[in-house]
């Protein structure tokens, strides 16, 4: 026993620690993730964010009035917290889009928020391209949290509009908003009925990734729930009440109290574990690999057709320089000849002056190659 124990150290080259060593860098260079929130106001949307990172991440908001929220347009407000769990820091982004669905025509809210997704890309477009690569602030949307509104019966005008515009740019997880006011069979029909308009409509939202077949059990069970619960209906509370010496974050109601992480009560705890505990990593990885290199692989084909373009035209400039060129040598020809007429006939003039006896008055002979090069610069 003994001995198998040297030959295992022995054997030893060290390269398990690996995980341990990635880890340790992970930890210290710490965790971003951005989270947008998309949804007309009053649906619960900051509500339900303080919930899920237990913080009061709106303090300071102010609520427009009802006559600026006729008039507004679609803003885009973003706030960075900083949370440490267990010596793990994450840096946590909410970008929050009031006025969205709020005014008489919505038909082009999605055009705030589109724009501000691509805004994001090409900001890292640009930074990957840069001399600072290795420490790009990665502002990309990892997630959209899609708030529907509990008293409809599917997917609006507004809904479709925005999810088909964006479920190739971002990771859209849908929630039905403010859960509490329906009972369990409304959640399911409404469930049942937004999962049919998204089919219809060929709307990609976020895909749970395949559950890896050496999991356990109960790992196989938890992520089951989680995408047959899809749309989660959630609800959101900033009161802790008290019940019996427990502790909870809830609503209180004079028939009752509505637990928001109890599971049977709304699917709040499923999507806090979906977005924070398993799967915050697979939405950045899907960021990255997938809505972002669709992005780049746009960039640069646009860039070689420019490229393209470009060549094309100075391909074109060149030939018009050539053809320039090709007309300055017949010039050069016509000007050699010329001045070589003129030599003949200064060669006659002198001979005459000659026999007449009178010195020529100057010598005008000229160097052919030289002076007539010279002169047809000048002359151009
Ligand atoms: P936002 O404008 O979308 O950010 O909505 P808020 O979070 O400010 O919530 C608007 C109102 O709805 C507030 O009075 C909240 O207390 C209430 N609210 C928030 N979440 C829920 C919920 O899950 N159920 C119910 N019934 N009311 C909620």
């Amino acid at each position: 026993m003994g001995t198998e124990d040297n030959n295992d150290r022995d054997n030893i080259i060290g390269f398990a620690t690996l995980p341990e060593q990635v880890h340790r860098k992970s930890v210290k260079r710490g965790f971003d993730f951005t989270l947008m929130v998309v949804g007309e106001s009053g649906l619960g949307k900051s509500t339900l964010v303080n919930s899920l990172f237990l913080t009061d991440i709106y303090k300071d908001r102010v609520l427009p009035t009802a006559q600026e929220s006729v008039e507004k347009t679609v803003d885009i407000q973003k706030k960075t917290i900083e949370i440490e769990e267990k010596g793990v820091k994450l840096r946590l982004t909410v970008v929050d889009t009031p006025g969205f669905g709020d005014a008489v025509n919505c038909d082009e809210n999605w055009k705030t928020v589109e724009r501000y997704v691509d805004e994001q890309f090409n900001r890292y477009f640009q930074d990957e391209s840069g001399l600072n690569r290795k420490n790009i602030q990665d502002h990309r949307i990892h997630c959209v949290l899609y708030f529907i509104p509990p008293y409809g019966h599917g997917l609006r005008q507004l809904d479709v509009e925005f999810m088909r515009r964006l479920h190739r740019k971002v990771n859209i997880v849908p929630v039905i908003a403010k859960a509490d006011t329906l009972t369990k069979t409304e959640i399911a029909k409404l469930k049942s009925s937004l999962l049919n308009d998204i089919d219809e409509h060929k709307i990609k939202i976020y895909q749970f990734p395949d559950c890896d077949s050496d999991e356990d059990d109960d790992f196989k069970q938890q992520d089951a729930d989680l995408k047959s619960s899809i749309p989660f209906a959630v609800i959101g509370s900033n009161c802790i009440i008290d019940i019996a010496g427990r502790k909870v974050r809830g609503r209180q109601y004079p028939w009752g109290i509505v637990e928001v992480e109890n599971s049977e009560h709304c699917d709040f705890g499923k999507l806090r574990t979906m977005l924070i505990s398993t799967h915050m990593q697979d939405l950045k990885d899907v960021t990255q690999d997938i809505h972002y290199e669709n992005f780049r692989a746009q960039c640069i084909s646009q860039m070689q057709q420019v490229a393209l373009k470009e060549r094309g035209k100075l391909k074109r400039d060149s030939a018009v320089n050539i053809d320039q060129i090709g007309g300055t040598d017949t010039l050069l020809q016509q000007k050699d000849e010329e001045i070589r007429k003129m030599q003949e006939m200064l060669s006659q003039m002198q001979e005459k002056l000659k026999e007449s006896g009178k010195d020529p008055l100057v010598n005008l002979s000229m160097e052919p190659g030289k002076t007539n090069r010279d002169s047809v610069i000048n002359v151009q």
